[in-house]
């Protein structure tokens, strides 16, 4: 118990700096989380981040920071493509309990993990699919279906762009989370964003000074025009040749 009384007044501190409101249940949650993710990586690989202030920060801070600068809708759709072990995607769901989430990674043994936080958190707003971008985003349960699509740590912008725009529906939008240093990818992205109809929208870069995370941006874009059915293209393909 005095390890959630230091974790519970570490997350309170950590994001009232940043206008995050968060009540006695979301705190919850997020313990609980936190320790399923320490405890489910001693056998799987999860995370390098393992301390707890460093989990705060750099993973679940991170992660909800985008509620600070976009808005969503209650009952908005949001995808998050290759989840990993749920970042951003279970902390947001857990910040917008009003949101549907579906988390998406190709690795299984995560996606097992991911069922077992939903279950323990008592999470009814996500559900989760194993497989990869490319074939979740040609499956018509899937495809043009979400108000918003996310994803942290998972490739170069351009092709994100096409894992990310068969997802969305028409006035959806795309968030990349990415580092300071976004421009040269962004720069590279523009014939991306006019074959997949994603425009660039608005940018953010913020600093968190706490565990040294530093300079983070977010980079949104918004689809205008319905995709071509040759998009996605094969597994493999967006990483291997991407649209350049
Ligand atoms: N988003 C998480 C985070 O920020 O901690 C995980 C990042 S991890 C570096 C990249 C994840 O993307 C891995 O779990 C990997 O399996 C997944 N991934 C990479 N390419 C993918 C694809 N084409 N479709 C689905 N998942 C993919």
């Amino acid at each position: 118990m005095d390890n959630y009384k230091e974790f519970k007044e570490y997350l309170e501190e950590i994001f009232s700096k940043e206008d995050l409101p968060v009540d006695e249940i979301k705190i919850r949650q997020f313990y609980k989380y936190y320790l399923l993710l320490v405890d489910w990586n001693q056998r799987m690989n999860l995370t390098g981040i393992t301390e707890m202030k460093d989990v705060v920060v750099k993973h679940f801070l991170d992660s909800v920071i985008l509620t600070k600068y976009f808005r969503f809708k209650n009952g908005d759709k949001i995808g998050d493509v290759g989840t990993g072990a749920g970042f951003p995607g279970i902390p947001l769901a857990i910040m917008l309990p009003k949101c549907e989430f579906f988390l998406a990674d190709a690795l299984e043994k995560r996606i097992r993990f991911l069922n077992e936080v939903i279950k323990e958190l008592e999470l009814t707003n996500c559900t989760t699919a194993h497989g990869r971008a490319e074939t979740i985003g040609r499956d018509p349960k899937y495809r043009e279906q979400f108000n918003a699509v996310t994803t942290r740590a998972v490739a170069s912008l351009p092709i994100l762009l096409e894992y990310s725009s068969p997802l969305l529906k028409m006035g959806g939008s795309f968030f990349a989370y990415k580092g300071p240093a976004f421009e040269e990818e962004l720069a590279a992205s523009g014939k991306a964003q006019r074959e997949l109809n994603l425009v660039a929208k608005d940018q953010v870069t913020f600093e968190i000074s706490e565990c040294d995370l530093g300079f983070r941006s977010i980079l949104s874009f918004q689809k205008t025009g319905i995709l071509k059915s040759k998009y996605p293209r094969r597994e493999g393909l967006p990483g291997k040749k991407p649209i350049l």
